[in-house]
């Protein structure tokens, strides 16, 4: 019986295996898959999920997500995990599966989804090439054609502003995309994180990436022409076939995640497991969580939060509700305003009380600069608040 009266939302599994490691990918990933090991953690994995089904009750889960890693590497052992799962979670609605295309990809070894995201990245073949991937475009079009035709809802991840591509390789990406039939679309900035290859590539100027990064954004407007909605900053769904998964995490709804590396939230408290695999078996083998990080928000980093994840909701933004305790919300929204008001609009509930401070779409490249300026601007007014 749960002894925790948290509503758990959203589980996340990570998968960290890869056939090969791409020179980009800074998540914790690209494990060869032997099947020793494998197994071994699927074990794991299962008696972490035991043990935290004890601590909290699952049963309002609403969401499922695999992913890597290469999760659809391991589909009957997906499968397994469901099953455990929905006897925990007898409310599940969506259930994701991150998949890497490939020409034998077949939909009805993965019959309970009913999401999957395909890693595409790009329709051409000099730049999949360059990001060392080891699909081919044609892989990518069969797995698609076959998802689109199987399940309720298909996203496909593009990739954009990669080394030498033009916006309008990045537009003829999207339209492809749209032209296969996906109704979810999410567009990632290519990152050099400096201690991948690519990354350490990218320092050394033996790569270089694009310089004007707000034409990828211009020409991501086609997607609204067709319909989709940019409903983060890096993610467009045709209304609802929006992510829910995602949504609980920038709607900071509460989450736990299994398996390596994995991050949970439970109310103001956040924790991840170890980023070492034989850690996390031995741990497991003894019945011992592998949590190897534990964080209690204070205010400062709770107002960051609501902050970061709110501007990331593209249409919506910063929900003033959730700062006003914690700030002198007046003196704040007018300095914002006033210092920013170019980049920013504030939106008003019917008695005029405002309700919503969101970056305006034709910005939206400058997010990250903005995201430090009010976090600054905050913690100014709340030290006014504080000291009255
Ligand atoms: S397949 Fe995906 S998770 Fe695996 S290494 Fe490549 S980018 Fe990373």
């Amino acid at each position: 019986m749960s002894s925790n009266a948290t509503t758990i939302k959203g589980i996340y599994v990570h998968i960290p295996f890869c056939i090969s490691k791409c020179p980009y990918c800074d998540f914790i990933s690209g494990i060869p898959p032997d099947e020793n090991i494998v197994e071994q953690y699927f074990g794991a994995l299962k008696k972490e999920i035991l043990i935290q089904s004890n601590l909290y009750n699952l049963e309002d889960c609403e969401t499922l997500y695999f992913g890597g890693g290469t999760p659809s590497l391991f589909p009957k052992k997906l499968e397994e995990v469901f099953q455990l799962l929905q006897r925990l979670c007898p409310k599940i609605q969506e259930v994701t599966v991150e998949i890497n295309p490939q020409r034998n990809f077949n939909p009805s070894h993965f019959e309970f989804a009913t999401r999957v995201s395909l890693g595409a990245q790009t329709f051409s073949p000099k730049y999949l090439k360059i990001l060392g991937r080891t699909h081919t475009v044609q892989d990518s079009i069969t797995s698609i054609k076959r998802a689109v035709a199987k399940f309720k809802s298909t996203n496909i991840d593009i990739m954009f502003a990669l080394p030498g591509q033009s916006p309008q390789e990045h537009l003829d990406d999207l339209k492809r995309a749209v032209d296969l039939g996906a109704n979810h679309i999410s567009a990632y900035m290519l990152t050099p994180y400096e201690e991948t290859p690519f990354g350490k590539a990218v320092k050394k100027g033996m790569i270089k990436l694009p310089n004007d990064i707000s034409k990828f954004f211009e020409v991501q407007k086609f997607l609204e022409d067709k319909n989709f909605k940019r409903y983060e900053v890096s993610n467009f769904a045709i209304p609802n076939f929006e992510c829910r998964h995602n949504l609980i995490y920038w709607n900071r709804e509460d989450f736990l995640g299994f398996g390596l590396s994995a991050w949970s939230k439970i109310g103001d408290t956040r924790f991840s497991n170890t980023k070492n695999i034989k850690d996390y078996i031995s741990k497991l083998s003894e019945n011992k969580l592998p949590i190897s990080f534990h964080e209690s928000l204070d205010v400062h980093r709770k107002i960051e939060e609501i902050i970061f994840l709110g501007l990331r909701k593209i249409g919506e933004g910063i929900d003033i509700s959730q700062i006003q305790k914690f700030l002198d919300v007046k003196g704040f929204l007018e300095s914002a305003l006033k210092r920013f008001g170019k980049f920013l609009e504030l939106s008003a509930d019917k008695d005029g009380n405002p309700k919503f401070l969101r970056l305006k779409q034709k910005y939206i490249y400058y997010i990250d600069a903005i995201t430090v300026e009010l976090m600054i601007l905050a913690e100014k007014y709340m030290d006014l608040k504080t000291n009255g």
